[in-house]
C-alpha cells in the first residue's frame, strides 16, 4: 500500500479550472491552470459564483481595446477569502466577500485624489486588464473587495456587483429629485434598480425591445408603473432615463420622453452612435452623460441598500464549463433578471 505523506492530505489544490479568452472574437476555452498566488496587499478568493455581464461580451467582440491575454474574464464575483498575501491588513480567512469591475485603482492621480476613482489613470479592471471570476479561484486586492452580508454568499448576490453597483451609480446621478424614472433596457441591471428606486418611493418606467412582453411582464411584477417598448411615448414625462440597452437611437428617444430639466444617463461602457437630433430636445436644461465604472464609495453605499431593501435578484444560472452558453443567453437578452456562473 502506498504511504500518503502527511502534507498530501493537507495540501489545497494547486490547479483551478477556468474558462480563457485566448483571443478576442472565438469561445472561451476551458483550462486547467495554476491557482494564482496572491502577493502584498492580494487575497486569494475561491469563488462561489460570478455574474455574466454584457461588457463581457463588448471585450470579446473587441469593443473594448487591449484586453489582458489570455484572459479570465468575469467582474461580478462572489467568493469566499482562503489565503492572504503578506501586506494583507483588513480581510481574514472565511470572509465572503464581492469583487466588483473596479480591480485598482492607484489612489495618487489627479481623479483619484478628487474622489473619482472610478475615472484613474492608472486603474486596473477585473475579467479585463486582469484575470477575473470565470474560474474556481482569482486574487483580488483587499481594498477593492467588499465584504457581503451572508444573503449575498451565494449565486444570487454576483448580479449586484456590477449590473447592481452601475445601476445604482446611474441611479445617484440622476439625481434625488428625479421622481419618475425610466429605465431603457430591462435587464440584469434594471431588474436590480427597479427595487431600490421603488423602495425610496420612485416612480419607475419600463422599457424594453419592440415586441418584447416577457419583460415588460417582468417589469409590471416588479412594481413597475409603466412598461412598453422603447419606440412609444410613455404615459407621463420623466424626470430622468437611465439607459442600459447599448443602442446609441435611446438618447435622442428618451431626451423626448423627459421633462424639463431631466437628465439622461447612459450606464453602458460601449453603445452604438447616438444620431443626430435638434436641440430643442436638449433645450431647458435637459442633460445627456455617462457614467464610468464605479467607485469603492458606491459599492459600500449599494450593498448596505441593497442588504435592506432587501434586493433579491432573478438568476438563470449556468456551470462554469458552459459560460460560453452563458454568455450566449445574454447577448440574444432571452432570460429575465441575470445570467450568472457557478463553479
Ligand atoms: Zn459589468
Ligand atoms: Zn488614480
Amino acid at each position: 500500500m502506498k504511504k500518503i505523506k502527511n502534507n498530501e492530505l493537507t495540501a489545497a489544490p494547486s490547479t483551478m479550472r477556468a474558462m480563457v479568452m485566448e483571443v478576442p472574437g472565438q469561445p472561451l476555452k476551458e483550462k486547467k491552470l495554476p491557482i494564482p498566488a496572491p502577493t502584498g496587499k492580494q487575497v486569494l478568493v475561491k469563488i462561489i459564483a460570478c455574474g455574466v455581464c454584457r461588457t463581457d461580451l463588448h471585450i470579446m467582440d473587441s469593443e473594448l481595446n487591449q484586453p489582458k491575454l489570455p484572459l479570465i474574464p468575469g467582474h461580478e464575483i462572489v467568493g469566499t477569502v482562503v489565503q492572504l498575501g503578506s501586506n494583507v491588513e483588513k480581510l481574514k480567512v472565511g470572509d465572503l466577500v464581492g469583487i466588483p469591475w473596479l480591480g485598482f485603482a492607484c489612489g495618487y492621480c489627479k481623479y483619484c485624489r478628487r474622489e473619482q476613482e472610478n475615472l484613474c489613470e492608472n486603474a486596473l479592471f477585473t475579467g479585463y486588464t486582469m484575470d477575473g471570476g470565470y474560474a474556481e479561484y482569482t486574487v483580488a486586492f483587499e481594498d477593492f473587495c467588499f465584504i457581503l452580508p451572508s444573503i449575498y454568499g451565494n449565486p444570487s448576490g454576483a448580479p449586484l456587483l456590477c449590473a447592481g453597483l452601475i445601476g445604482y451609480r446611474s441611479y445617484t446621478m440622476a439625481g434625488p429629485n428625479a421622481e419618475k424614472i425610466g429605465l431603457y433596457g430591462f435587464g440584469a441591471a434594471a431588474h436590480i434598480l427597479i427595487q431600490v428606486a421603488l423602495h425610496q418611493g420612485k416612480e419607475i418606467y419600463a422599457f424594453t425591445r419592440d415586441g418584447d412582453i416577457d419583460s415588460q411582464k417582468f417589469a409590471k411584477k416588479l412594481g413597475a408603473t409603466w412598461a412598453g417598448d422603447s419606440t412609444i411615448t410613455p404615459s407621463a414625462p420623466l424626470d430622468a432615463a437611465i439607459i442600459f440597452a447599448p443602442v446609441g437611437s435611446l438618447v435622442p428617444k428618451a431626451l423626448k420622453d423627459l421633462d424639463k430639466g431631466g437628465s439622461v444617463v447612459c450606464g453602458g461602457i460601449h453603445m452604438s452612435d447616438i444620431p443626430s437630433f435638434p436641440y430643442q430636445l436638449l433645450w431647458e436644461e435637459r442633460m445627456v452623460r455617462s457614467v464610468a465604472n464605479l467607485t469603492r464609495k458606491d459599492g459600500l453605499e449599494f450593498i448596505a441598500l441593497a442588504a435592506q431593501v432587501p434586493v433579491k435578484t432573478e438568476t438563470t444560472l449556468f456551470p462554469l464549463e458552459k459560460a460560453n452558453e452563458a454568455l450566449a443567453a445574454v447577448r440574444d437578452g432571452q432570460v429575465q433578471g441575470a445570467v450568472v456562473l457557478v463553479m
